[in-house]
């Protein structure tokens, strides 16, 4: 992990938590070379360096699936542990990217409510939870919250991670001036969409978009898969993913209050 910034940071940006999403990378690289007007302390961070030189996703175990992680164990557990540390007090902002999904989201996890309340004021269409999905993520630490920019390795999804960034520092009041306004809406993140084998595969549906019962949400060598239940697909894609789709999620609500109610409610029972 590399931190540059003030020497008590209060809240903390993240990149590369995945060495192959540059996006977030450069969106740290920029931000500790602009001159800001920072009115609080800021740790800008570079995860897994080590994982962004070799220019993959991590080298032992995958970062975000290992924390709170282990100062015994291999290299990312360390890492994990070391980076839950530095968060669990403090307003953190992970940066990621993804094959499937050129509009950012934000995904939190339901164990943490105030999560739920900083992602809704982050200019994003969607929060996503994905409790029970893709646990041992950095959202498992303190008051963070990740950020899916799209598509992974452009200079598009550099411009949109330092975006996020800029509006997460606003709504922290470490930069001074307004984040754009936020009316996102809620979705829960469910099983994974397997892939049968196969060569050649298609995806015939849009994320975050409705999907009926009966319709062909994607093909295998021209082979039409139907679904079974309704779902909204999520991260969803032909080539991101060797062994599945993507998720199938189900839409939780349109409104924070709501989205609230309901997480709240899942979690006691
Ligand atoms: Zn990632």
């Amino acid at each position: 992990m590399t931190i540059r910034g003030s020497r008590e940071p209060e809240v903390v940006v993240v990149g590369g938590v995945h060495g192959d999403e540059t996006g977030g990378v450069r969106a740290i690289r920029r931000l500790r070379e602009a001159d800001l007007d920072l009115h609080r302390g800021v740790a800008f961070v570079i995860a897994n360096p080590d994982a962004v030189d070799a220019g993959k996703r991590y080298l032992d175990s995958d970062l975000n699936r290992v924390f709170p992680g282990n100062p015994a164990g291999d290299r990312e557990e360390q890492l994990a542990a070391q980076i839950c540390e530095l968060i669990q007090d403090r307003t953190t902002l992970s940066l990621h990217g993804t094959r499937s999904q050129p509009t950012p989201f934000a995904l939190i996890h339901r164990s943490q409510p105030p999560q739920l309340d900083l992602a809704a004021r982050m200019p994003v269409p969607h929060v996503v939870d994905h409790w029970g999905v893709n646990e041992g993520a950095i959202t498992s630490c303190g008051l963070s919250v990740e950020i899916e920019v799209g598509p992974q390795g452009t200079e598009e999804a550099a411009v949109a991670a330092e975006n996020q960034a800029y509006a997460f520092l606003k709504l922290v009041d470490a930069l001074p001036g307004d984040a754009p306004a936020a009316d996102p809406d809620f979705f829960h993140m469910a099983d994974p969409i397997r892939k049968p084998p196969g060569i050649s595969y298609e995806v015939h549906v849009e994320n975050f978009e409705s999907v009926p019962a009966g319709t062909a949400y994607a093909s295998v060598d021209g082979q039409e898969l139907i679904a079974d239940d309704p779902f909204h697909p999520i991260l969803m894609s032909a080539d991101g993913y060797s062994d599945i789709f993507g998720y199938g999620g189900t839409k939780i609500a349109e409104s924070l209050e709501s989205a609230q109610q309901t997480l709240l409610k899942t979690e006691r029972g």
